[in-house]
């Protein structure tokens, strides 16, 4: 380890967000920077108003029509290193959306990896996550608590399709609840298309293009408007924002069964709070044992870690592990170093 390193991260918390002062560059800053490096296409990493841009090449596109078409998005594919200043970069898939990436980091054969936002769980929307070996990792923690544990995503799947099928033997249309990017794409791979019409929002739609022209399996859809009412009323499935559980829009397809797909919907509180009939557990996240076991087997010995619920994160590790454990917070710029104690390291939680 190179005398800089001793002392620091590769990558540093800023006000800015994350950054890499030997390469000059910030990762999914909340702020305008010259360079910019994303990790995906969600709104919260994808900012517009940076002076330029890199991602992955799979993703960047979907980056290009969150930050502005004008913008200067440069690309990388997956595996290919570019040098930037004194460090190498790389992108590598974090399965969590079409195109998302963990970035990889390395100077002087140091290497760091940035997960951006991660899941494990096997998904047809998008290229599934690579574990890369690193000397420090700086993971998300959405779903850092031992509660979130996701069921298999095939017996989800199944429910999905049992309700709607049973939502047609009632006359009832059903209604999906998903996040435009990235879920919704994943709830269409998983629907059985021979139960009847799947309607699409014209947000969900915009990002199936991307996902149909990288060769991802969305079945067909239609656009869910007043000219395909017929195909979908009684029989068919929506999947739309939840932003619209209100609207006119929505509700002309009536009679409706609406039902939520989120990592949320664990806590079966948030059914009633969302106001659906069902809630679909569904996350394009870790759950509590994916990050205990992707922080294992990444070989790091330096964690840090953003978003979420880093504190709880934070003390398991220094309590079970005897790895550096550092609480990244963006906005005091804050780096908290966790006392080292005895190890009896993640068998029983992974
Ligand atoms: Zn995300």
């Amino acid at each position: 380890m190179t005398s800089f390193l001793k002392k620091r991260f590769l990558v540093e918390p800023t006000n800015s967000g994350l950054y890499c002062s030997l390469g000059g560059f910030y990762i999914d800053p909340h702020r305008s920077v010259d360079k910019a490096v994303i990790t995906h296409g969600h709104t919260d990493h994808a900012r517009p108003n940076m002076k330029s841009y890199l991602t992955s090449r799979v993703g960047s596109r979907i980056v290009k029509e969150r930050v502005g078409k004008k913008s200067k998005v440069e690309d990388l594919p997956y595996g290919q290193k570019l040098k930037i200043k004194d460090v190498i970069v790389s992108f590598h898939p974090s399965g969590h959306i079409l195109g998302s990436s963990q970035v990889r980091i390395e100077h002087k054969g140091y290497v760091s990896v940035v997960t951006g936002d991660y899941k494990i769980s096997k998904d047809n929307s998008c290229d599934s996550f690579e574990l890369v070996k690193c000397h420090e990792f700086i993971s998300e923690s959405t779903f850092a608590k031992p509660f979130y544990r996701w069921p298999n995503p095939k017996e989800v799947f199944s429910k999905i399709n049992s309700w709607w099928l049973n939502n047609t033997q009632k006359d009832v249309t059903s209604v999906i609840f998903a996040y435009a990017l990235g879920k919704s794409q994943r709830v269409l791979c998983g629907l059985d298309s021979s139960i009847g019409a799947i309607g699409v929002h014209a947000s969900v739609e915009k990002f199936n293009n991307y996902y149909r022209e990288a060769g991802r399996p969305i079945p067909n859809t239609i656009k869910a408007s007043i000219n395909n009412k017929h195909m979908l009323v009684g029989n068919g499935i929506i999947i739309a924002p939840s932003s619209v559980r209100r609207s006119n829009w929505l509700n002309q397809f009536a009679p409706l069964s609406l039902s939520f797909a989120s990592g949320w919907m664990l806590d079966k509180g948030n059914v009633g709070r969302k106001k659906v009939d069902k809630g679909f557990v569904l996350s394009d996240h870790a759950d509590w044992s994916e990050i205990l076991r992707t922080i294992n087997y990444s070989g790091a010995s330096r964690i840090g870690l953003v978003h979420g619920s880093t504190k709880l994160l934070a003390d398991w590790l220094k309590k079970n592990t005897q790895l550096e454990i550092y609480e990244f917070r963006m906005n005091n710029v804050k780096r908290k170093k966790c006392d080292k104690r005895q190890m009896s390291f993640f068998k029983e939680f992974i």
